[in-house]
């Protein structure tokens, strides 16, 4: 595949030039494909290629496709449907109706004052196909190459008709299967993440220069006639901001930063089993689960019983985690010893009970050591061995909770007792837990998923965190919220 990479100055829309040599080649791959010389099977056979999608960050969205990514209409994916509206204080658009994309009967299509004073009732725009593309452009005349001297001088060009934030033709249109593709483009979220990410924290901290709570975000709302608690006020004749719901004392800042300096994740990128321990250690007589008992060969190693003589790991490497026993790397800089388990288990109403309601339960623990138990013919059984989080089956135990946004809690100090500690391996999923620095028993488990991992099963939910209720954290309550116990700030503070 061809590689680009623009001297100092971007080739901008001209980039179709510098493609046409790759766009020529790949039509030739699509249509009569060109003989390839097949190594293992020793014979030459017809190539043939397609391009799915590309993919690029935001600003070359702009280049590649020709959709502008500034102005009115700048959402690729809501395009013509885009709903902005332009701050006159703030000097620049901001997008708004991000509420269409939520479920017709959630809370906040409802809540008027909190967002823009209008309910939502319209449903989520869906993107342009190929073919629509291609109507839109038919129209548009556009140039390549920089405007020439002349018009530029002349201060009036001459009218071109537009289609919108469309700046050209893409010449990926000229593959003849590109308008019929559902997905042409992806959006490389990585500087997107980052920018969002920076914004919101810079805002949390109140960095001046950098957070998005400044002067004019508080004179725009007085505009738009919305936010009046968030409006510049008057005290003593002194302009002054009021806290936000978001707004943090000086020491929330600092507990809040030392949250993120104290977090350590798993480390997803390493596959390497290392540091084998052997041990003379017999570990389990009873195995919970057997796997397919129909399995002869299984049956019979199992009723021989497993070897006297097992391994021990440190890291074990399954359902592609990476796990570590805790206490090997406590100073490092990753935290790989979550282990999270989710399991049909029967609940009985009474002692009488006869028909036991199957429930699934979550389960969140501490690995603590990995067994790895022979036995006769080659059969091998790698156990988990945990520090399980006391009371999660029935969610009343002192162990684990639930707090009001939705996060799972659990208590450091609350260890079930030891009776049944083993799982294994193909049961356990990953966490990391991270401290509540007000409580500090207690810590966030925090779900996490194999990096590059994707199943395209649709009957699962796979989202690593829990569904959150919005609505109980909001309580339905349709207003602006401020800090009664922050002091509000000097406007000067931010000139
Ligand atoms: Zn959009």
């Amino acid at each position: 595949m061809a590689l680009l990479i623009p001297g100092k100055e971007s080739p901008r829309n001209d980039i179709d030039i510098y493609l046409e040599p790759l766009i020529d080649e790949l039509k030739v791959l699509w249509t009569s494909g060109v003989p390839t010389y097949d190594m293992f099977r020793q014979e030459t056979f017809t190539l043939r290629a397609v391009v799915l999608w590309i993919i690029s960050d935001f600003p070359a969205y702009g280049n590649l496709p020709g959709w502008s990514t500034h102005g009115k209409l700048a959402c690729p994916h809501c395009n013509y449907k885009t709903e902005s509206t332009y701050l006159k204080k703030g000097r620049k658009y901001c997008y708004i109706g991000h509420c269409r994309f939520l479920p017709m009967l959630h809370v906040f299509r409802r809540q008027m004052k909190a967002f823009n004073l209008s309910d939502e009732r319209e449903q989520a725009p869906s993107p342009m196909t190929g073919w629509e593309c291609l109507q839109r452009l038919s129209i548009l005349q556009f140039k390549y190459g920089k405007t020439p001297r002349k018009e530029v001088e002349d201060k009036r060009p001459p009218p071109i008709p537009t289609v919108g934030p469309y700046k050209k033709h893409s010449i990926f249109f000229k593959l003849p299967y590109w308008e019929h593709l559902v997905l042409r483009h992806c959006l490389d979220v990585m500087h997107i993440e980052k920018n969002i990410t920076k914004s919101l924290v810079a805002t949390l901290l109140g960095i001046v220069g950098k957070s998005k709570d400044n002067l004019n975000a508080r004179l725009d709302p007085k505009l738009m006639g919305m936010k009046s608690k968030l409006q510049r006020k008057f005290v003593n004749g002194k302009p002054k901001m009021s806290p936000g719901a978001y707004t943090m004392k000086p020491l929330e800042k600092e507990l809040f930063c030392k949250v993120l300096a104290s977090t350590k994740v798993p480390d997803n990128y390493s596959s390497n089993i290392s540091q084998l321990m052997h041990v003379k250690e017999k570990i389990v007589n009873q195995l919970q689960q057997l796997g397919d008992p129909r399995a002869t060969d299984d049956l019979v190693a199992l009723a021989n019983g497993p070897s006297k003589w097992c391994q021990r790991y440190k890291i074990f490497v399954c359902n592609r985690f990476k796990f570590k026993v805790r206490g090997t790397q406590s100073n490092r800089k990753y935290q790989n010893y979550g282990v999270f388990l989710q399991s049909d288990v029967p609940s009985y109403a009474s002692l009488c009970d006869w028909n036991p309601v199957i429930g699934l339960v979550n389960y969140y623990g501490v690995l603590t050591d990995v067994f790895e138990i022979k036995y006769h013919i080659e059969r091998i059984m790698v156990l988990f061995k945990c520090n399980w989080f006391d009371g999660i089956s029935r969610n009343t135990g002192h162990g684990v909770k639930t707090d009001r946004y939705g996060f799972r809690l659990v208590n450091f100090n609350k260890i079930s007792s030891p009776s049944d500690p083993f799982i294994l391996t193909s049961q356990a999923l990953q966490v990391f837990y991270v401290q509540d620095l007000i409580d500090i028993e207690w810590h966030v488990a925090i779900k996490t998923r194999p990096r590059d991992f994707f199943d395209m099963s649709s009957t699962h939910n796979h989202d690593p965190c829990d569904r959150q209720d919005v609505e109980q954290a909001t309580g339905h309550n349709d207003e602006v919220r401020v800090r009664s116990d922050v002091d509000a700030q000097d406007f000067e503070e931010w000139l």
